[in-house]
């Protein structure tokens, strides 16, 4: 079997279309979605995510305004910015380049943005917004996941799926979100014993890991389905996910790709929250 590809880039562009045309619906009633990126330091990973962001906000109609900081900036600068775009009534999205530099502390930062202003999904309501089953904002990378699943009219009722990882922004939150949608969910992690034989029982598996090859043929059920969220290097510097791609597809019956695969789908989310906040809505 060949696994079919769940394309990221195609479904983002249908769902950026589906956001322009929601944006294009509240600026007739008066109402310009906005979306604040606040950059401290000069990260170049973190300069390229940045524009990119900007970017989608342009090309979905979006307002959009870029704070570019100093490495230096204090901490209490950056609370009292985050303080004023809170009051902000053109601004319905704030979101916070990661990683900041070593003295301001990121928890605090993300804290202080408004939960309804809350557009990455990281603030500790949000968090526990999802947890609880409550409305809030979901973490663009997972909440992109679930959108690739739906694409496929995949029912995820009963199904065991695996997630690898457990970071705050990726791992928990598709575990959680996995579990809203009725799936049994097992969470593995560096220390997890015998991943294979975990992986092996997967219906769905998502491997949010940051190393190549911690997914392998031989560790994937016929017919499974298979998310990428890992983004790494090969030995040719060119950008490659955590799963075995050419074997894993030959046993999976869907795959995503990297580059091209969950990837784009990210911050097609952001704009969707970003969406979501200026219609008023606490996420989807
Ligand atoms: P992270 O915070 O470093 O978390 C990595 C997780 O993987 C940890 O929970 C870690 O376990 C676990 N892990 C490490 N080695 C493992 C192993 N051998 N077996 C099983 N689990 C293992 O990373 P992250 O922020 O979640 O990101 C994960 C990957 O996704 C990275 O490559 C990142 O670049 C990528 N990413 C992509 C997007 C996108 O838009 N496509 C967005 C976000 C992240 P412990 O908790 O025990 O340490």
């Amino acid at each position: 079997m060949t696994a079919q590809l769940i394309d990221g880039n195609a479904l983002s562009r249908q769902l950026r279309m589906e956001v322009s045309q929601g944006v294009a619906n509240l600026k007739a009633q008066g109402i310009t979605p906005g979306l604040a990126v606040i950059l401290v330091g000069d990260n170049p990973a973190s300069q390229v995510y940045v524009r990119n962001k900007v970017k989608a906000c342009e090309d979905t109609g979006m307002h959009s305004v870029l704070e570019r900081h100093d490495a230096g900036l204090s901490q209490d600068a950056l609370l009292a910015r985050i303080e004023a775009l809170n009051e902000e009534p053109s601004i319905h999205g704030i979101l916070v380049q990661l990683p900041l530099p070593a003295h301001i502390n990121a928890q605090r930062v993300i804290e202080a943005i408004s939960p309804a202003k809350d557009v990455d999904g990281f603030h500790i309501a949000s968090a526990g917004a999802l947890m609880t089953g409550m409305p809030g904002f979901w973490p663009c990378t997972p909440f992109g996941c679930m959108k690739m699943l739906e694409s496929i009219n995949y029912s995820l009722q009963g199904k065991h799926a695996v997630v690898i990882g457990r970071s705050n922004i990726v791992g928990k939150p598709m575990a959680l979100m996995l579990l809203q949608a009725n799936a049994t969910v097992t969470i593995c992690h560096s220390g997890t014993q015998n991943l294979k034989a975990l992986t092996l029982q997967a219906d769905v598996i998502v491997a949010a890991v940051g190393k190549r090859n911690v997914l392998t043929a031989d560790m994937v059920k016929p017919g499974a389905v298979v998310l990428d969220v890992g983004m790494n290097r090969n030995e040719a510097g060119k950008l490659c996910g955590d799963v075995d791609f050419e074997g894993v597809r030959e046993v999976a019956s869907h795959i995503t790709p990297v580059p091209g695969g969950v990837g784009p789908m990210t911050i097609t989310m952001l704009m969707m929250n970003t969406l979501l906040a200026a219609q008023g809505r606490l996420g989807a």
